[in-house]
Protein backbone atom coordinates (compact mmCIF):
# COMPACT_ATOMS: atom_id res chain seq x y z
CA UNK A 1 0.00 0.00 0.00
CA UNK A 2 2.83 2.68 0.58
CA UNK A 3 4.37 1.36 -2.25
CA UNK A 4 1.22 1.91 -4.10
CA UNK A 5 0.81 5.24 -3.23
CA UNK A 6 4.58 6.60 -3.53
CA UNK A 7 3.82 5.26 -6.87
CA UNK A 8 1.56 7.03 -6.94
CA UNK A 9 2.67 10.43 -5.80
CA UNK A 10 5.54 9.93 -8.45
CA UNK A 11 2.88 9.80 -11.44
CA UNK A 12 1.52 13.09 -9.68
CA UNK A 13 5.09 14.94 -9.63
CA UNK A 14 5.42 13.28 -13.31
CA UNK A 15 2.26 15.22 -14.69
CA UNK A 16 3.23 18.37 -12.45
CA UNK A 17 6.91 19.38 -13.00
CA UNK A 18 6.70 22.97 -12.88
CA UNK A 19 8.12 24.90 -10.22
CA UNK A 20 8.01 28.85 -8.64
CA UNK A 21 9.35 32.39 -10.35
CA UNK A 22 12.03 33.79 -8.84
CA UNK A 23 12.88 37.72 -9.22
CA UNK A 24 15.75 39.28 -11.04
CA UNK A 25 18.36 39.89 -7.95
CA UNK A 26 21.33 42.20 -8.28
CA UNK A 27 22.43 44.22 -11.42
CA UNK A 28 19.66 42.69 -13.56
CA UNK A 29 20.59 43.77 -16.67
CA UNK A 30 24.44 42.35 -16.28
CA UNK A 31 23.31 39.23 -14.54
CA UNK A 32 21.06 39.15 -18.22
CA UNK A 33 24.00 39.76 -20.26
CA UNK A 34 26.55 37.26 -18.87
CA UNK A 35 23.39 34.83 -18.64
CA UNK A 36 22.77 35.16 -22.37
CA UNK A 37 26.09 34.98 -23.42
CA UNK A 38 26.23 31.56 -21.19
CA UNK A 39 23.23 30.33 -23.48
CA UNK A 40 25.13 31.52 -26.57
CA UNK A 41 27.97 29.59 -25.73
CA UNK A 42 25.88 26.47 -24.58
CA UNK A 43 23.68 26.31 -27.70
CA UNK A 44 26.41 27.43 -30.26
CA UNK A 45 27.24 23.38 -29.47
CA UNK A 46 24.19 22.88 -30.84
CA UNK A 47 24.02 24.86 -33.82
CA UNK A 48 27.77 26.44 -33.85
CA UNK A 49 27.29 30.53 -34.93
CA UNK A 50 23.97 30.70 -35.16
CA UNK A 51 21.42 32.71 -32.69
CA UNK A 52 19.70 30.65 -30.12
CA UNK A 53 17.31 28.45 -31.57
CA UNK A 54 13.80 27.87 -30.13
CA UNK A 55 15.19 23.88 -29.70
CA UNK A 56 18.22 21.97 -28.67
CA UNK A 57 18.44 18.31 -28.37
CA UNK A 58 20.62 16.35 -26.31
CA UNK A 59 21.58 12.89 -27.25
CA UNK A 60 18.45 12.13 -29.34
CA UNK A 61 18.71 9.79 -32.30
CA UNK A 62 17.69 11.91 -36.02
CA UNK A 63 14.50 10.23 -35.93
CA UNK A 64 13.64 11.17 -32.55
CA UNK A 65 15.12 14.51 -33.09
CA UNK A 66 12.64 15.19 -36.15
CA UNK A 67 9.54 13.78 -33.90
CA UNK A 68 10.45 16.25 -31.45
CA UNK A 69 11.14 19.23 -34.06
CA UNK A 70 7.61 18.25 -35.84
CA UNK A 71 5.70 18.16 -32.34
CA UNK A 72 7.15 21.32 -31.41
CA UNK A 73 5.61 23.01 -34.86
CA UNK A 74 2.70 21.75 -34.07
CA UNK A 75 1.94 22.71 -30.55
CA UNK A 76 3.70 26.39 -31.74
CA UNK A 77 0.82 26.52 -34.97
CA UNK A 78 -1.43 25.26 -31.67
CA UNK A 79 -0.54 28.23 -28.58
CA UNK A 80 1.65 31.17 -29.05
CA UNK A 81 4.51 30.63 -26.83
CA UNK A 82 6.73 33.54 -25.57
CA UNK A 83 9.79 34.50 -27.39
CA UNK A 84 12.14 33.67 -25.15
CA UNK A 85 10.79 30.28 -24.61
CA UNK A 86 13.63 28.05 -24.97
CA UNK A 87 12.85 23.55 -24.87
CA UNK A 88 15.31 21.05 -24.17
CA UNK A 89 14.67 17.83 -25.89
CA UNK A 90 17.00 15.28 -23.19
CA UNK A 91 17.65 11.41 -24.24
CA UNK A 92 20.12 10.77 -21.77
CA UNK A 93 19.90 12.33 -18.50
CA UNK A 94 23.71 11.64 -17.17
CA UNK A 95 26.26 13.63 -19.08
CA UNK A 96 23.90 16.33 -19.75
CA UNK A 97 23.35 18.35 -16.62
CA UNK A 98 26.58 19.65 -16.18
CA UNK A 99 25.99 21.21 -20.42
CA UNK A 100 22.75 22.42 -19.30
CA UNK A 101 23.09 24.09 -15.73
CA UNK A 102 26.14 25.77 -16.04
CA UNK A 103 23.66 27.55 -18.51
CA UNK A 104 21.56 28.52 -15.07
CA UNK A 105 23.31 31.15 -12.79
CA UNK A 106 24.39 29.66 -9.60
CA UNK A 107 21.91 30.99 -7.45
CA UNK A 108 18.94 29.18 -9.73
CA UNK A 109 20.81 25.81 -10.17
CA UNK A 110 20.07 24.27 -6.86
CA UNK A 111 16.30 24.09 -7.35
CA UNK A 112 16.66 23.07 -11.31
CA UNK A 113 19.03 20.28 -10.15
CA UNK A 114 15.91 19.04 -8.46
CA UNK A 115 13.71 19.21 -11.05
CA UNK A 116 16.12 17.28 -13.25
CA UNK A 117 16.65 14.75 -11.30
CA UNK A 118 12.93 14.41 -9.87
CA UNK A 119 10.20 12.38 -11.18
CA UNK A 120 8.95 14.66 -13.51
CA UNK A 121 8.89 13.49 -17.14
CA UNK A 122 9.02 17.37 -18.40
CA UNK A 123 9.25 20.28 -16.65
CA UNK A 124 9.14 24.20 -16.69
CA UNK A 125 11.74 26.56 -14.78
CA UNK A 126 12.67 30.28 -14.86
CA UNK A 127 15.09 31.77 -13.21
CA UNK A 128 15.63 35.40 -15.08
CA UNK A 129 15.82 34.01 -18.60
CA UNK A 130 14.94 32.26 -20.71
CA UNK A 131 11.87 30.36 -19.91
CA UNK A 132 12.81 27.04 -20.25
CA UNK A 133 10.97 23.87 -20.98
CA UNK A 134 12.87 20.42 -20.40
CA UNK A 135 11.27 17.06 -21.32
CA UNK A 136 13.01 13.40 -21.17
CA UNK A 137 12.73 11.11 -24.48
CA UNK A 138 13.47 8.07 -22.91
CA UNK A 139 10.86 8.16 -20.61
CA UNK A 140 8.03 9.19 -22.52
CA UNK A 141 7.86 5.73 -24.91
CA UNK A 142 4.10 6.92 -25.44
CA UNK A 143 5.51 9.78 -27.39
CA UNK A 144 6.77 7.95 -30.13
CA UNK A 145 3.59 6.31 -30.82
CA UNK A 146 1.39 9.24 -29.52
CA UNK A 147 1.88 12.26 -31.14
CA UNK A 148 -1.35 14.05 -30.29
CA UNK A 149 -0.58 13.07 -26.82
CA UNK A 150 3.45 14.70 -27.72
CA UNK A 151 1.71 17.59 -28.62
CA UNK A 152 -0.80 17.96 -25.38
CA UNK A 153 2.93 17.74 -23.45
CA UNK A 154 4.52 20.15 -24.87
CA UNK A 155 1.18 22.21 -24.65
CA UNK A 156 0.91 21.94 -21.27
CA UNK A 157 4.76 23.22 -20.36
CA UNK A 158 4.55 25.69 -22.88
CA UNK A 159 0.96 27.06 -21.38
CA UNK A 160 2.69 27.35 -17.92
CA UNK A 161 5.60 29.79 -19.97
CA UNK A 162 2.80 31.71 -21.33
CA UNK A 163 0.85 32.45 -17.77
CA UNK A 164 4.33 33.24 -16.10
CA UNK A 165 4.78 35.42 -18.49
CA UNK A 166 1.42 37.29 -18.04
CA UNK A 167 2.72 37.35 -14.34
CA UNK A 168 0.32 34.74 -13.07
CA UNK A 169 3.20 32.98 -11.19
CA UNK A 170 4.28 36.19 -9.53
CA UNK A 171 0.78 36.62 -8.40
CA UNK A 172 0.37 33.30 -6.71
CA UNK A 173 3.48 33.51 -5.25
CA UNK A 174 2.23 36.43 -2.91
CA UNK A 175 -1.05 34.89 -2.04
CA UNK A 176 1.12 32.01 -0.87
CA UNK A 177 2.87 34.14 1.29
CA UNK A 178 -0.23 35.43 2.70
CA UNK A 179 -1.04 31.87 3.39
CA UNK A 180 1.73 30.95 5.52
CA UNK A 181 1.00 34.42 7.06
CA UNK A 182 -2.32 32.86 8.22
CA UNK A 183 -0.45 29.77 9.08
CA UNK A 184 1.73 31.43 11.73
CA UNK A 185 -1.48 32.74 13.29
CA UNK A 186 -2.93 30.15 14.01
CA UNK A 187 -3.18 28.13 17.12
CA UNK A 188 -2.88 24.87 17.82
CA UNK A 189 -0.99 22.29 20.66
CA UNK A 190 0.90 20.22 18.61
CA UNK A 191 1.53 23.65 16.10
CA UNK A 192 5.57 22.60 16.29
CA UNK A 193 4.99 19.30 14.26
CA UNK A 194 2.33 20.74 12.20
CA UNK A 195 3.78 23.64 11.11
CA UNK A 196 6.21 22.18 8.02
CA UNK A 197 3.42 20.09 6.89
CA UNK A 198 0.80 22.71 7.40
CA UNK A 199 3.23 25.12 4.98
CA UNK A 200 3.79 22.23 2.38
CA UNK A 201 0.18 22.45 1.86
CA UNK A 202 0.30 26.09 0.85
CA UNK A 203 3.07 25.39 -1.44
CA UNK A 204 1.18 21.85 -2.97
CA UNK A 205 -2.03 24.57 -3.38
CA UNK A 206 -0.53 26.94 -5.36
CA UNK A 207 0.87 24.25 -7.79
CA UNK A 208 -2.16 22.88 -7.89
CA UNK A 209 -3.50 26.22 -8.97
CA UNK A 210 -0.83 26.48 -11.17
CA UNK A 211 -2.16 23.30 -12.88
CA UNK A 212 -5.86 24.46 -12.98
CA UNK A 213 -4.81 27.59 -14.92
CA UNK A 214 -2.60 25.92 -17.46
CA UNK A 215 -5.36 23.55 -18.05
CA UNK A 216 -8.30 25.76 -18.30
CA UNK A 217 -6.06 28.02 -20.33
CA UNK A 218 -6.34 24.97 -23.00
CA UNK A 219 -9.18 24.17 -22.45
CA UNK A 220 -10.87 27.73 -23.09
CA UNK A 221 -8.59 28.12 -26.04
CA UNK A 222 -9.80 24.61 -28.12
CA UNK A 223 -6.79 22.57 -27.67
CA UNK A 224 -7.89 20.81 -24.16
CA UNK A 225 -8.02 17.69 -26.12
CA UNK A 226 -4.49 17.19 -26.92
CA UNK A 227 -3.75 17.52 -23.15
CA UNK A 228 -6.73 15.14 -22.42
CA UNK A 229 -4.74 12.78 -24.77
CA UNK A 230 -1.95 13.07 -22.55
CA UNK A 231 -3.33 12.66 -19.33
CA UNK A 232 -4.84 9.33 -21.06
CA UNK A 233 -1.61 8.06 -21.37
CA UNK A 234 -0.48 8.81 -17.94
CA UNK A 235 -3.40 7.39 -16.07
CA UNK A 236 -4.59 4.63 -19.16
CA UNK A 237 -7.55 3.10 -18.82
CA UNK A 238 -6.23 -0.80 -18.40
CA UNK A 239 -4.75 0.40 -14.97
CA UNK A 240 -7.01 0.82 -12.00
CA UNK A 241 -5.25 1.23 -8.66
CA UNK A 242 -8.31 2.34 -6.19
CA UNK A 243 -5.37 3.65 -3.76
CA UNK A 244 -6.28 4.07 -0.24
CA UNK A 245 -4.99 6.88 1.14
CA UNK A 246 -6.45 6.96 4.53
CA UNK A 247 -7.89 4.69 6.23
CA UNK A 248 -10.06 7.03 9.49
CA UNK A 249 -9.61 10.79 9.87
CA UNK A 250 -7.50 9.98 12.64
CA UNK A 251 -4.68 8.68 10.52
CA UNK A 252 -4.80 12.08 8.66
CA UNK A 253 -2.54 12.63 12.08
CA UNK A 254 -0.16 11.10 10.35
CA UNK A 255 1.89 14.01 8.63
CA UNK A 256 2.81 12.27 5.55
CA UNK A 257 -0.56 10.79 5.06
CA UNK A 258 -2.09 14.36 5.45
CA UNK A 259 0.31 15.91 3.18
CA UNK A 260 -0.07 13.34 0.55
CA UNK A 261 -4.80 13.28 0.62
CA UNK A 262 -3.80 17.33 0.47
CA UNK A 263 -1.40 16.74 -2.65
CA UNK A 264 -3.61 14.26 -4.60
CA UNK A 265 -6.94 15.63 -3.94
CA UNK A 266 -5.73 19.17 -4.85
CA UNK A 267 -3.73 17.89 -7.74
CA UNK A 268 -6.84 16.16 -8.91
CA UNK A 269 -9.48 18.58 -8.59
CA UNK A 270 -7.23 21.04 -10.69
CA UNK A 271 -6.99 18.17 -13.77
CA UNK A 272 -10.32 17.12 -13.43
CA UNK A 273 -12.59 20.80 -12.83
CA UNK A 274 -12.01 22.45 -16.20
CA UNK A 275 -11.70 19.20 -18.33
CA UNK A 276 -15.41 19.25 -17.28
CA UNK A 277 -15.92 21.23 -19.81
CA UNK A 278 -14.14 19.15 -22.42
CA UNK A 279 -17.66 18.35 -24.01
CA UNK A 280 -16.81 14.55 -26.18
CA UNK A 281 -16.82 10.88 -25.30
CA UNK A 282 -13.11 10.89 -24.72
CA UNK A 283 -13.46 13.34 -21.47
CA UNK A 284 -16.08 11.60 -20.33
CA UNK A 285 -14.46 8.37 -20.28
CA UNK A 286 -11.62 9.26 -19.05
CA UNK A 287 -13.42 11.83 -16.12
CA UNK A 288 -15.52 8.38 -15.08
CA UNK A 289 -12.18 6.41 -15.10
CA UNK A 290 -10.21 8.97 -12.68
CA UNK A 291 -13.24 8.84 -10.38
CA UNK A 292 -13.76 5.30 -10.34
CA UNK A 293 -9.89 4.16 -10.32
CA UNK A 294 -8.60 7.09 -8.52
CA UNK A 295 -11.08 8.84 -6.37
CA UNK A 296 -11.88 6.39 -3.87
CA UNK A 297 -11.83 6.41 -0.35
CA UNK A 298 -11.25 10.71 -0.74
CA UNK A 299 -14.88 11.13 0.24
CA UNK A 300 -14.35 12.93 3.19
CA UNK A 301 -11.96 15.21 1.34
CA UNK A 302 -13.83 15.69 -1.36
CA UNK A 303 -16.88 16.72 0.88
CA UNK A 304 -14.55 19.38 2.56
CA UNK A 305 -13.37 20.77 0.00
CA UNK A 306 -17.30 21.05 -1.51
CA UNK A 307 -16.74 24.89 -1.19
CA UNK A 308 -13.19 24.66 -3.18
CA UNK A 309 -15.21 22.56 -5.54
CA UNK A 310 -17.95 25.49 -5.97
CA UNK A 311 -15.63 27.96 -6.10
CA UNK A 312 -13.70 26.61 -9.53
CA UNK A 313 -16.80 26.07 -11.27
CA UNK A 314 -18.76 29.50 -10.51
CA UNK A 315 -15.89 31.50 -9.98
CA UNK A 316 -13.14 30.68 -11.93
CA UNK A 317 -10.81 33.84 -13.31
CA UNK A 318 -6.88 34.73 -13.49
CA UNK A 319 -7.28 37.26 -11.18
CA UNK A 320 -6.21 38.00 -7.28
CA UNK A 321 -9.84 37.89 -5.82
CA UNK A 322 -10.30 33.93 -7.31
CA UNK A 323 -6.65 33.30 -6.15
CA UNK A 324 -7.38 34.63 -2.57
CA UNK A 325 -10.73 33.25 -2.13
CA UNK A 326 -8.54 29.89 -3.63
CA UNK A 327 -6.14 30.31 -0.77
CA UNK A 328 -9.03 30.63 1.58
CA UNK A 329 -11.13 27.28 0.82
CA UNK A 330 -7.66 25.71 1.00
CA UNK A 331 -6.95 27.46 4.25
CA UNK A 332 -10.08 26.47 5.78
CA UNK A 333 -10.24 23.27 4.88
CA UNK A 334 -6.92 22.53 6.19
CA UNK A 335 -8.03 24.13 9.15
CA UNK A 336 -11.31 22.07 9.53
CA UNK A 337 -8.83 18.55 9.24
CA UNK A 338 -6.63 19.68 12.27
CA UNK A 339 -9.28 21.16 14.59
ZN1 LIG B 1 2.19 21.38 -15.07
Amino acid sequence: MWVLRQRLSAALLRIIGITTTRKARGNAAEENLSNARRWAKILSLAVPGQPMPRLVCFALSARDRERVRSALREAERLIPAPPNLRVLAVGRRSGTFAKVSACIPPAGRGQFGKLWHGNSLAFYYRFQEPFLVVFYTRQNAYLRRNRNAFVGLLLHEMTHAVLDAQGVHRQLDRQFKAFVRRIDHLRHPRMETLYPVLADVGSIAKLALKELYMVAWLVQRGRGDYLLENYREVFPADRCPRPLFYRSRKSLQDPETFRLTFEFTLSMLAILLPLERLQSSAADEFLAHMEECYLVNLGEMIALFKPLRNLIRKRFSYGEGFQRAYFDAVFKAMRALIS
